[in-house]
């Protein structure tokens, strides 16, 4: 049943409301699908009074799930005392710095120093520019190449956008930052691209560990080892990217504990502050930070606004307590397995699903015509199968790019019967659209 104030605020939204990453043909002709009002836990619900699933996390962040009083709290009280004040220069905040300490804490290894921004974007471009500073402090500026991975997802800033494999976000402009360049997740292609460019013209290798927006892909098996091995080898710059990854969605705290490696630097935002507040930032190892406090004479020439934003960081403090209090991290371990057995079962039960996989409380299943030659539909099903969910009370993603995908990517906490629910529900859809589209 659609209200009232649902039709009011669709055509006010088609009318001034240009969504992100969106079809504006799609919106002119159908109005948002879903106008949310309420979140609690895993729930959210929409002005017809819908109440869904959300099984991405909305956008793979609110980790902690919706509706959590006490980060309304943490984000009243600091905005009571203080609610902006610059970090440029020598001025600084209480929350800023408590929050860089505990992240030194429980990032790996020796990232000890962070650099905040308000996003996994800003936290990509800041990466980028701070390994092209590093190499012009180091005597080396001709080290301006950055390499990521086909099917990779950076970001949109024009260093994330240039950074990110997924071609049709680099042709959307046709005109990317210089110096990007693109590999499979191969070691050999890797190294045949570092001896072809010249390791003396890179400045830095980029990845997800698992890369989310590209369909949640794995990576291959001692694959980040032997990167790891060749960046030493050529001194270029490990740059991990877990702004999706983090903050326990894999079932540890940093996804790059499960490759035992360290990067030089690490990118986070989203699960930071489970999307209650808008924070990201890049963590410096020690070496890194070390040579930047004793080459860097002059001012550091990049900083936003909002970088170390007290609010924003006193929110981050609360998240992680929440993390740690509630043990998501293990719950997240735990949930992932009971997805995965879910989407193990869907793919036993329906001929047109295949390669499920997870990774903690990330989830990924293609859908295929011919499960066997691996022929995918002409027109593609994941689109219809997500809406029918949507339908039926679960909010999922699709990943259409290179894959006729659909991705998973639930709260940290939740529960045995709530994956059961998400399971339910996307086996029905499934089975709907089969019945209607394929006659069968
Ligand atoms: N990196 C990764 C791996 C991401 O998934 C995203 C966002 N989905 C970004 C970077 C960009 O983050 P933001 O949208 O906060 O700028």
């Amino acid at each position: 049943m659609t209200t009232l104030l649902t039709t009011e605020l669709s055509e006010l939204d088609k009318k001034h409301f240009i969504h992100p990453t969106s079809s504006i043909a799609q919106q002119q002709a159908e109005g948002p699908s879903h106008i949310f009002t309420e979140g609690k836990g895993v729930y959210l619900t929409d002005t017809n009074g819908h109440k869904v699933i959300d099984g991405m996390s909305s956008l793979w962040n609110v980790n902690i799930g919706h509706g959590v009083k006490e980060m309304a709290e943490a984000a009243y009280e600091q905005m009571s005392k203080l609610a902006f004040t610059s970090n440029f220069s020598t001025f600084s905040n209480e929350p800023a710095i408590r929050l860089a300490e505990k992240l030194s804490k429980i990032l790996p290894g020796d990232l000890n120093a962070v650099f905040f921004t308000s996003g996994g974007s800003e936290s990509n471009d800041t990466a980028f520019k701070l390994a092209r500073h590093y190499w012009i402090l180091k005597d080396q500026p001709e080290r301006q190449k950055i390499i990521s991975r086909k099917m990779s997802y950076h970001g949109v800033a024009m260093g994330a956008t240039s950074a990110t494999g997924l071609k049709p976000f680099r042709d959307f402009t046709n005109a990317n930052a210089p110096h990007f360049h693109y590999v499979n997740s191969s070691v050999e292609e890797f190294r045949t691209l570092v001896e072809k460019e010249g390791p003396e013209t890179i400045a830095a290798f980029i990845a997800e560990i698992v890369q989310g927006a590209g369909g949640v892909n794995l990576p291959p098996e001692g694959y980040f080892k032997e990167i790891r091995k060749i960046c030493d080898e050529y001194g270029i710059l490990m740059i991990i990217d877990e702004v999706i990854t983090g903050f326990g969605r894999t079932g540890k705290y940093f996804a790059i504990e499960h490759e035992e490696i360290q990067p030089d630097m690490l990118c986070f935002a989203k699960g930071v502050t489970s999307g209650y507040a808008q924070l990201g930032g890049v963590a410096l190892n020690d070496r890194l930070h070390n040579d930047f406090k004793t080459l860097s004479k002059g001012t550091l020439l990049h900083g936003y606004t909002y970088s170390g934003h007290p609010v924003a960081c006193n929110v981050a403090l609360k998240n992680i307590e929440i993390i740690e209090r509630n043990g998501l991290i293990e719950n997240a371990k735990k949930m992932g397995e009971e997805l995965y057995k879910g989407l193990k079962y869907l793919e036993e039960k329906h001929e047109i699903v295949t390669n499920a996989r997870g990774f903690g409380l990330l989830g990924g299943i293609d859908i295929v015509k011919d499960s066997q030659s691996g022929e995918r539909f002409a027109e593609y099903l994941s689109p219809l199968i997500v809406k029918e969910a949507a339908k039926l009370g679960l909010i999922l993603r699709t990943v259409t790019y290179d894959h006729d995908s659909i991705v998973f990517s639930p709260p940290l906490i939740i529960n045995k019967a709530e994956v059961e629910q998400m399971v339910n529900i996307l086996d029905q859809a499934i089975s709907n659209v089969k019945r209607e589209v394929l006659k069968g």
